[in-house]
């Protein structure tokens, strides 16, 4: 018996959609989820014991590979010390300094378990701190599930074909103005109107939740400018691209500081480990300080800390990111080529180790370019990918990860199943 299939009607009976994260659930592309039961390196084995190439990554945190002995042994360590104490602890200490260390601009930080309270928490701050309440988000961005930032969203709402939300109360939706991407005459029109009411624009430097767009450099630049002249709070949303895309992150990229950036997924190496941090003089604002509250019961969790810690210590190895960079754009040259040959319009997006594959001649610009791309082509590729041990996200909105586990061997494979999966849908 198929132990996905009893499992998928199983979860189905307890859980709406039989997930507990809507995208898992392959509504886009059809068939039943896998259910994973173990993971190393760059492999995962569902339930049948059948093997996946992981492009995945836990949808961005497993940079290093799966169970990466280090980082096991530092959750084991932390484990056996208690799994939480609700305390200070030194590692909470040692990783705030560490990730103040790695990205300029972050002048103070906090730790919390997700990345949806870290941006949550950001745009909190931001009213608090300049007593304002509009804030400004752009089309096709996905910001966590927290009900002002659910106004066209991407992720998973794009997936479902729904980029909103129902039961965010419009009183809440009003204060949030979305913006085209990319548009940089739209920004100064807006900001020659409101500029003085904004608390607050948030953005991810490179959309990881349309797919993979990014952001151009003029965008962020005139966002930084138009930021500084109207005292907006500039919050860059890393979330994703933090330490995935390069060792300071989208905004070494792009050399553009943020006024408060929001981390999640890598600083956690695959635990519940985020943070939001930036400014002194805006996070002085927050409790026990200031006036701007937020708080976690799990917020810096010992064991979830030391896997972040161990995560952490790998990527800042020389050469980590030149590696996974080289192993990345590998595979999609590959890619690229078999597209041609199979006569498949395919365009690919990568920086470090974020990428996306795009069914267009060129990669898109924007969201309503991403949703122009012949994205009904997708779910025959994840298949028939999927069908050859290659697990992609199950999305044509999202982007895929690379790890450092991942073998020249790992790649060939990959662009060998791509071959045949250009066949089969052209
Ligand atoms: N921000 C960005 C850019 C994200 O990609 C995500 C999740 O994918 C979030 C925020 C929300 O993070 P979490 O799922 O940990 O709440």
């Amino acid at each position: 018996m198929n132990q996905n299939d009893i499992l998928f009607d199983r979860a189905c009976k307890t859980s709406p959609g039989g997930v507990n994260s809507p995208v898992r659930a392959f509504r886009s592309v059809g068939g039943t989820p896998r259910f994973i039961k173990r993971a190393k390196d760059a492999y995962f084995w569902d339930e049948n014991d059948q093997r996946y190439i992981d492009y995945i990554g836990s949808w961005g945190p497993i940079i290093v590979g799966h169970a990466h002995p280090v980082v096991v042994k530092a959750v084991q360590d932390a484990a056996a010390n208690g799994l939480g104490f609700g305390t200070p602890t030194r590692a909470e200490v040692d990783m705030a300094e560490l990730l103040c260390d790695m990205l300029p601009g972050l002048e103070q930080v906090r730790l919390v378990s997700s990345g949806t309270e870290a941006t949550m928490s950001a745009i909190r701050l931001a009213r608090g701190f300049t007593g304002r309440d509009l804030l400004v988000k752009f089309e096709g961005c996905y910001h966590g599930h927290s009900d002002s930032l659910l106004v066209k969203a991407g992720s998973g709402l794009l997936t479902l074909g729904n980029p909103s939300s129902s039961g965010v109360p419009v009183a809440v939706s009003k204060d949030t103005l979305v913006l085209p991407y990319n548009d940089v005459d739209a920004l100064e029109t807006l900001f020659k109107e409101k500029g003085n009411e904004l608390a607050a624009i948030i953005l991810e430097p490179i959309a990881g939740n349309m797919n993979f767009v990014r952001a151009t450099p003029e965008f962020m630049q005139a966002l930084r400018d138009l930021c500084t002249q109207y005292g907006a709070v500039l919050i860059i949303d890393e979330v994703m691209t933090g330490f995935r895309v390069g060792p300071q992150c989208a905004q070494g990229v792009y050399g553009v500081t943020a006024d408060i950036t929001t981390l999640g997924k890598v600083i956690g190496g695959g635990m519940p480990v985020a943070a939001f941090g930036g400014r002194a003089d805006i996070m002085a604002h927050m409790a026990p300080l200031g006036g701007v509250y937020q708080a976690g019961t799990l917020s810096g969790n010992p064991v979830a800390v030391a896997a972040g810690m161990a995560t952490l210590n790998i990527v800042r190895q020389d050469g980590f990111y030149e590696n996974l960079r080289a192993k990345t754009a590998t595979m999609l040259a590959g890619f690229t080529a078999a597209a041609q040959a199979a006569g498949v319009p395919f365009s690919t997006e990568m920086e470090g180790g974020m990428f996306g594959l795009f069914f267009s001649e060129s990669a898109p610009k924007s969201f309503a370019e991403v949703m122009a791309s012949r994205v009904d082509l997708f779910p025959a590729f994840f298949h028939a990918m999927l069908d050859e041990g290659v697990y992609l996200s199950p999305s044509a909105f999202e982007a895929g990860f690379m790890s450092a586990a991942h073998t020249d061997d790992d790649i060939a494979a990959t662009i060998e199943a791509a071959k045949k999966a250009f066949v089969k849908i052209a």
